[in-house]
């Protein structure tokens, strides 16, 4: 590999890296908002993997993309979301008995934060996002988190987040698109990196 390939590979190693970081700072974020509150999924849920209008960035999509490079499965996964013609998550599963996300640890970053984060009105006031099975099955629950949250309790705040991913690419950590259009950028930026890599 020449020294420029071997500079690029490096540089989009370091940034897989960083993503990584950041989507590890979410998870743990995450975590203690559920102790802070006593909160947690549903048993067995995973209804807002069938949402329909899931948006992300490509970026954090790098860590997924890079892991089935590393396993052979690029091509692949590139050519079952191409062919994927659902707006659900191509990587949801709802059939024979089996539920929920099948690249669990490789998933992105809002699929971390998603239900247990909260949102920026206009005036910077923080704002619980609880999903619809939550607001349905606990409403009493929701409503006094987001009480607490009102009166200063702690929240990850999904908007900073994204701040922290968009300084690591502006280009493609700015802007949100559909998932699967997400998770195919991701496979085209790996793609290009290392199809001519040796
Ligand atoms: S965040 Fe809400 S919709 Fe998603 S799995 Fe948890 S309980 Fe279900
Ligand atoms: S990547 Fe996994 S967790 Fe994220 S929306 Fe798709 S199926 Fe759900």
């Amino acid at each position: 590999m020449s020294g420029v390939k071997f500079g690029i590979m490096q540089n989009l190693y370091q940034k897989i890296q960083k993503i990584e970081t950041i989507q590890a700072e979410a998870d743990k974020a995450t975590k203690a908002f559920k102790n802070r509150y006593s909160i947690d999924c549903l048993e067995h849920c995973a209804e807002c993997c069938k949402y329909k209008d899931i948006n992300a960035t490509p970026l954090e999509f790098l860590p997924l993309a890079w892991h089935f490079y590393k396993s052979g499965q690029l091509e692949e996964v590139f050519e079952k979301v191409s062919n994927h013609n659902e707006p659900q998550c191509v990587f949801s599963v709802f059939e024979d008995g089996k539920w929920g996300c099948k690249v669990y640890p490789t998933r992105g970053l809002i699929c971390r934060l998603f239900g247990f984060a909260s949102v920026e009105d206009k005036h910077g006031k923080s704002c619980f996002a609880a999903c619809h099975c939550l607001k349905q099955k606990c409403p009493e629950e929701i409503k006094q988190i987001c009480e607490k949250i009102n009166n200063g309790g702690k929240t990850p705040i999904i908007a900073d987040f994204y701040r922290k991913l968009s300084m690591l690419d502006l280009n493609l950590g700015d802007e949100l698109v559909p998932i699967n259009k997400a998770i195919k950028e991701a496979c085209e930026v790996i793609y290009m990196h290392t199809a001519y890599r040796s």
